[in-house]
């Protein structure tokens, strides 16, 4: 292929400006073929969310691209990276790549401090004293540093998840993952948990999220993906996901979480 037309070519363009590029992804679980023919691309600084009932695969789908899971076919790029099995790739994407569970994934023989610093200086090799500032910085911001001594169970489900978000960042991430964070959370602590993924979208983080809390979704998705039974059903930007839903399956599920 000619090297500078192929640079300049609008695929091109639209390649390097893309921090998740999935193409033709399929994955199965032994017989169970559990993502079909996924392709997406978020760009840099993009938010998207990804919804979808039980079981149609935005777990799946977001573990591989941080090869959580491995996936069979197609090819799945981040930051221009792929994930082709090379170790080496795996753990550059990971280290530019944060993830948040649904159930948090704290440390628990650690404390709220320590579960910060730990990627930091056995990862990054940064100094103790460093890293502590870096994690008390990040714990201002998700406002948690009166806690910082504490043991995740200490804590209430609300702070453990916003406890983990600062993990995730004091690794200085150009990508956020997030699986479902509110949905272990009692109602109460819901909000406090999205004002910290509103304040990060709106600090420009790139951010796909697995979520079914659709205020979030209106107020700072560039984009709505919905996937049905491992495959991606249709895509559009709230206002359009919400008011024009194209696909029966879309309407059926937004009529179940909506409530109408
Ligand atoms: P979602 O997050 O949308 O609920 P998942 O990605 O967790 O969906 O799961 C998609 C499908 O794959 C489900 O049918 C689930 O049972 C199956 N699955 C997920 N993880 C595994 C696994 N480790 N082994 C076998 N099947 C799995
Ligand atoms: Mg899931």
């Amino acid at each position: 292929m000619n090297g500078a037309r192929s640079q300049n070519s609008p695929e091109a363009k639209a390649g390097a400006d893309a921090a998740v590029r999935l193409v033709g992804v399929n994955k199965w679980y032994g017989d169970y073929h559990a993502l079909r023919d996924v392709s997406l691309e978020v760009r840099k600084g993009e938010r998207v969310v990804l919804c979808g009932p039980s079981g149609s695969g935005k777990t799946t789908l977001i573990r591989c691209v941080n090869r959580l899971e491995e996936h069979q076919a197609g090819e799945i790029v981040v930051n221009g990276v792929p994930l082709d099995g090379n170790a080496r790739n795996v753990d550059q994407v990971r280290a530019e790549v944060g993830m948040v569970f649904q159930s948090f994934n704290l440390f628990p023989h650690l404390t709220v401090l320590q579960n910060c610093t730990l990627a930091p200086i056995w990862v990054r090799n940064m100094p103790e004293p460093k890293a502590e500032a870096l994690a008390m910085t990040f714990l201002d911001r998700v406002r948690i540093t009166d806690q910082a001594h504490k043991y995740p169970t200490q804590l209430s489900g609300g702070q453990q998840q916003r406890v983990a978000i600062a993990r995730a960042l004091c690794m200085d991430p150009n990508i956020m993952l997030f699986d479902e964070p509110t949905s272990a959370l009692d109602p109460e602590m819901i909000s406090e948990v999205l004002d910290v993924m509103i304040e990060l979208a709106e600090s420009g983080m790139t951010m796909l999220c697995v979520t079914h809390e659709m205020s979030f979704a209106r107020r700072v998705a560039d984009r709505i993906i919905f996937m049905d039974g491992g495959e991606i059903v249709e895509q559009a930007p709230p206002q359009v996901f919400f008011a024009q839903p194209r696909m029966d399956r879309t309407k059926l599920f937004l009529s179940q979480i909506l409530g109408h």
